[in-house]
């Protein structure tokens, strides 16, 4: 499989560079030259595959030209034994036509752990082959920190420094990434706040030299590999219910646009996905465009659901592409246009045929706590403040006869205040994070001041 970036300006690549790449170089995002197709006939015989054994037919084309099937088994079997349930992704029944797809059984209690676990080992791999090394640097206001450690932690080719702001990130999230104990990871308390870190980060990545001395690299949404390993599971739960011989809708709390693009290219590959649902919360720039055509820039307000307090869906962009019949000059100037005026104009066609692709739903904080309580009421499950989005919005646009699955994005454990705030009650850790308390910590504190932050760096990584 060879890639193309969405701005048509840098040079094609296999599926190793793309991954070590992230960015394509003309500040595009990769994307499959074409989409693999699958038919019904086999779509029938991987009914009876186990997760792994799925995830490596979805995956096999995407990785074409890179890893031989024998080593991908190996790895795919190596990133999912982490998961706590046997079946990786469980899927419980809500209601008639409702069922809930349940992505947090990883280390740490989200979906991007589908992704993540297995990106380390691609590192991992794909490094060895190389014989490179490379060193991830990210700031994390909490959530997705620990999701990046869990990945990293134990790679032989790679080390890992999270910046995150000193004092300003929840208990249980400060503690997933610094009760890890591994030699390649570092958990870094920043003076400073989320913007201050991230800021930090740009700015090393700006840094040529230093980019290039310690071989900097990232884990960060809009890599390719995260796209593919997050496909897998809308093949896994629609073949569950029935799929190819009947249409499954998906419902998405969206942030980036990952997630719900991975629907889109299961459905362009032949899975037959009826709506693709998107769910925001008050931060609702994609719920605007899909309602209104109006992808207009506003200020990120914080939100019950931090993981969609986006203000730019990064992945937006591999969808744009198609819209735009992958035309990279017209997405290069589409997106020139957005970031100088701070309005997305896809035209009156391309914005029709958004619609018919995606249905967008919003939900306020009160209401969102409200659904938590009334689901709790209704099926004894606790959902966390990004499920309950999507589960609401099938609740209120699913199709009569047509299932809708709605993707559980997060333990609700992992947002606790939330959760308390809706019911009163806090949400159990899971038993295999149910010390998490009693475990020792270890995070070294810097000043928000970047010489300070690459020197660390420079001395703490592993030269071999
Ligand atoms: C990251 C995240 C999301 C948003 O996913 P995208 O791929 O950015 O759209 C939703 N819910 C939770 C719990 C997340 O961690």
């Amino acid at each position: 499989m060879q890639y193309i970036s969405t701005r048509g300006e840098a040079p094609k690549l296999g599926f190793d560079d793309v991954l070590l790449a992230g960015l394509a170089t003309d500040g595009g995002l990769y994307v499959p030259e074409s989409w693999p197709q699958v038919d019904a006939e086999t779509m029938r015989r991987w009914r009876a595959l186990s997760y792994q054994e799925l995830a490596v037919e979805v995956m096999l084309p995407f990785v074409e030209g890179s890893i031989p099937r024998a080593d991908f088994v190996e790895l795919v079997n190596r990133a999912y034994s982490t998961f706590q349930h046997s079946a990786v992704a469980p899927i419980k029944q809500l209601d008639t036509d409702l069922y809930l797809l349940e992505l947090f059984h990883g280390p740490t209690l989200a979906f991007k752990d589908c992704a993540l676990q297995l990106l380390g080992h691609l590192f991992d791999y794909v490094l060895e082959r190389r014989n490179e090394r490379v060193t991830i640097v990210g700031a994390t206001s909490g959530d997705t920190g620990s999701a990046a450690i869990e990945a990293i932690k134990g790679r032989k080719r790679a080390d890992i420094f999270i910046l995150f702001p000193e004092g300003r990130v929840s208990p249980v999230q400060q503690r997933q990434m610094t009760t890890v104990q591994a030699d390649n990871v570092h958990a870094l308390a920043i003076e400073g706040t989320f913007d201050d870190c991230q800021d930090m980060v740009k700015a090393m990545f700006a840094d040529a030299e230093f980019r290039g001395e310690v071989g900097l690299s990232a884990v960060n949404s809009i890599n390719w590999a995260r796209i593919m390993a997050q496909i897998v599971y809308y093949f896994w739960a629609a073949l569950r219910l029935g799929a190819p011989d009947r249409e499954i809708d998906f419902c998405v709390p969206t942030g980036n646009f990952g997630n719900v693009f991975a629907g889109y290219a299961a459905k362009q590959m032949g899975l037959p996905v009826g709506q693709l649902m998107v769910g925001s919360n008050r931060n609702d720039i994609l719920t605007r465009f899909f309602e209104n055509d109006d992808m207009s820039i506003q200020g990120v307000e914080p939100s019950l659901s931090p993981s969609m307090d986006i203000q730019i869906s990064s992945n937006f962009e591999r969808y744009l592409f198609d819209l735009l019949d992958r035309s990279g000059s017209a997405t290069a100037r589409t997106m020139v246009d957005f970031r100088a005026t701070g309005r997305m104009n896809v035209g009156q066609g391309g914005w029709e045929q958004a619609k018919r692709d995606f249905h967008a739903f919003a939900l306020s904080d009160p209401k969102c706590l409200d659904a938590i309580r009334r689901w709790r009421e209704k099926t004894g499950e606790v959902l966390d403040p990004h499920t309950v989005i999507g589960v609401e919005h099938a609740a209120q646009f699913g199709r009569p006869g047509v299932p809708a699955v709605a993707l559980a994005t997060a333990h609700p454990a992992k947002f606790p205040a939330a959760i308390e705030q809706a019911l009163d009650q806090t949400p159990a850790l899971p038993a295999h994070l149910g010390d998490l308390y009693e475990r020792s910590e270890s995070f070294t504190s810097l000043p928000n001041q970047l010489k300070e932050v690459q020197q660390y760096v420079r001395a703490h990584r592993r030269q071999s």
